[in-house]
C-alpha cells in the first residue's frame, strides 16, 4: 500500500461507502471554510494557495468533504459512490 495514501485511509475510514456528489464549496451560517476529511485540504470560497473551490461532500449530515485529488485516488479503496452520476429516472 502506498504510504502516502495509506494516513488518508485511515483518515476517511468513517466515510467508507458513502455516497458523494461534487458540489462547489459554499459559505454557510455555520462556517466559511471546511476541511478535506482525507488530507486536510482547505475549501473556500477565496483564492489562496492550495485552497479547494470544488470537491465532493456526503449527501447526509454531519457534511463530510473530500477534496478532488483525494477522491481520485482513494475512491476505490473507500467505496465512494457518486449517485448523482446515474441518470435518474422520474416515475410520476
Ligand atoms: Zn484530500
Amino acid at each position: 500500500m502506498d504510504p502516502y495514501k495509506q494516513w488518508r485511509i485511515e483518515n476517511g475510514q468513517h466515510l467508507a461507502g458513502a455516497p458523494l456528489r461534487q458540489q462547489p464549496w459554499q459559505t454557510t451560517q455555520d462556517s466559511d471554510h471546511a476541511h478535506c476529511s482525507c488530507c486536510w485540504a482547505k475549501f473556500a470560497e477565496w483564492d489562496a494557495p492550495g485552497i479547494q473551490h470544488t470537491g465532493y461532500v456526503t449527501t447526509t449530515r454531519p457534511y463530510a468533504w473530500i477534496c478532488e485529488q483525494c477522491f481520485k485516488d482513494l475512491c476505490e479503496a473507500l467505496a465512494w459512490t457518486l449517485p448523482n452520476h446515474k441518470p435518474i429516472h422520474i416515475h410520476l
